[in-house]
């Protein structure tokens, strides 16, 4: 058994579209997500919010979920949890079956793609490796700590948009 099924107030599953285009895949649920049972609905969810609005996705076009459905004590990743959760982000995307993935920092990157460089070296450009074609960003997180990574953000999102817009839909 998981041991943050003991700890977590409960599981944070998913929220968006049942037919997504496009699934987001974050870290683990926060404080906030713990609280409310979805995921990014704090500080970074707005982040991400903000940044998919400017994508011009629609609220049935795209999905939000994370690499570990409990909270970490304190928020810490825990890699050995990320093992024993691996098949429900599985049986997530086998249902969801996005056209492409996109996520969010390293721990979402390792878990998607282990072979890929690291994060700051991956993000902003899609790697078609694996079943899915997914696109790597830094965690929008990070976009709130400081004016480089926020530029950084901004430039990979844009990217990113490019990247949609000329993929057929
Ligand atoms: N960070 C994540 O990676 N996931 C969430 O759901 C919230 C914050």
């Amino acid at each position: 058994m998981c041991p943050l099924g003991l700890s977590r107030t409960q599981a944070v599953v998913y929220r968006g579209g049942l037919a997504p285009r496009v699934v987001f895949i974050g870290e683990a649920p926060g404080a906030a997500e713990d609280r409310a049972g979805l995921p990014f609905v704090g500080r970074s969810g707005r982040e991400l919010d903000r940044a998919v609005a400017g994508l011009g996705l629609a609220s049935e076009e795209y999905g939000v979920l994370n690499v570990l459905k409990c909270r970490p004590p304190e928020n810490r990743f825990d890699p050995g949890a990320a093992r024993i959760c691996r098949p429900y982000l599985e049986q997530q995307l086998d249902l969801l079956q996005p056209e492409v993935i996109v996520t969010l920092g390293a721990r979402a990157l390792r878990a998607v793609d282990p072979a890929a460089p690291p994060i700051l070296r991956s993000a902003g450009r899609p790697r078609d490796r694996g079943t899915r074609p997914h696109f790597p960003l830094i965690h929008p997180a990070a976009a709130l700590r400081s004016r480089r990574l926020r530029a950084r953000w901004n430039d990979d999102v844009r990217a990113l948009g490019r990247w949609l817009a000329e993929r057929p839909a």
